[in-house]
């Protein structure tokens, strides 16, 4: 299959974790952080991107209501959905939910699932397991976890409505689910066709097959007929800067690219692809979405 393919190929070229570092997925910055032109050619010292992207952990941890959903206690079995190297997954484990939680991460990528376990034992966080999986067809049972989270996977989904139906479905009853995803903006309006032809970029240049948009993401939750208190939230304001802010970190720190020179077609293709992406949310064209409920 193409997505574990081509995270096995960027695991393996290691410039994805170098840049990202732990986590493959956008950044979170609060309104001071902006004023002070966080993430802006000249304010990428503001704050750094990788506390960026733990940052978005945190908020999004809070943002689910995991804990006020579970009597205030902490989720104690979590499942985490397209872990990609387990940033989230590890964090989750040491900080959000903490060691008395059992965090499992699933991924399709054989060389992502072995770096996330590896960097768990040297990270001494034995509560964080990985394993290859696929997310459309989950071998856990129904009612396994207290808490079911999918950071930036649903992009890559062939089947937006199955992947949120397997997750209800191993979310034990009172567990929460929280999604955050890149999103396309709700239709009608029908789109464009000159819309259509920039999300046609979109989709072929990270293996993205389609998105949807946050109401969708919703009507999909509510429709299993199984979840309360689904609703949405649109986080572009918050995570947008992070497209720029992943060039600047490349532009003040090249070498690793430079010494790498296979890979610099690649880098320009991807840089291209950053800031169209940053333009598409910047028009409206994408929303960040946020999804949250409780089964
Ligand atoms: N959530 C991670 C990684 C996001 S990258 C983070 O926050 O860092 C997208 C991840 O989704 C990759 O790990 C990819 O393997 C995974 N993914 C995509 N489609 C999947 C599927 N059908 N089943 C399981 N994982 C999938």
């Amino acid at each position: 299959n193409t997505v574990g393919a081509e995270y096995d190929a960027w695991t393996e070229e290691e410039i994805l974790e170098y840049y990202w570092g732990e986590h493959i997925h956008l950044g979170y910055y609060k309104d001071e952080d902006l004023k002070r032109g966080a993430g802006t050619l000249f304010g990428h010292r503001v704050k750094d991107f990788i506390e960026a992207k733990e940052d978005f952990v945190d908020e999004m941890y809070a943002w689910s209501k995991a804990e006020a959903n579970n009597g205030g206690a902490k989720p104690r079995k979590i499942l985490d959905v397209g872990c990609g190297i387990g940033g989230a997954t590890r964090r989750l484990a040491s900080k959000c939910a903490g060691a008395t939680a059992e965090v499992t991460g699933i991924t399709l990528s054989t060389k992502q699932a072995a770096r996330a376990t590896a960097l768990a034992a040297a990270q001494n966080i034995p509560n964080a397991k990985f394993e290859v999986m696929d997310a459309l067809a989950m071998e856990f049972d129904d009612d396994t976890f207290d808490m079911v989270w999918a950071c930036e996977s649903g992009e890559h989904m062939p089947d937006k409505k199955k992947y949120v139906e397997e997750m209800v479905r191993v979310l034990k009853p009172g567990g929460t689910l929280v999604i955050a995803t890149w999103c396309q903006r709700h239709t009608p309006p029908a789109l464009t066709k000159e819309e259509k032809s920039k999300l046609q970029f979109l989709y072929d240049e990270w293996a993205h097959p389609y998105f949807i948009s946050i109401q969708d993401y919703c009507e999909l939750a509510e429709g299993t007929g199984a979840m309360k208190n689904v609703d949405g939230d649109d986080w572009t304001k918050q995570t947008i800067v992070s497209w720029r802010h992943s060039i600047w970190a490349g532009v003040y720190d090249p070498l690793p690219v430079f010494t790498r020179p296979k890979i610099w077609y690649k880098t320009l293709r991807d840089i291209i692809c950053l800031e169209r992406m940053r333009r598409a949310f910047g028009e409206e064209l994408m929303q960040y979405g946020m999804i949250r409920g409780v089964k």
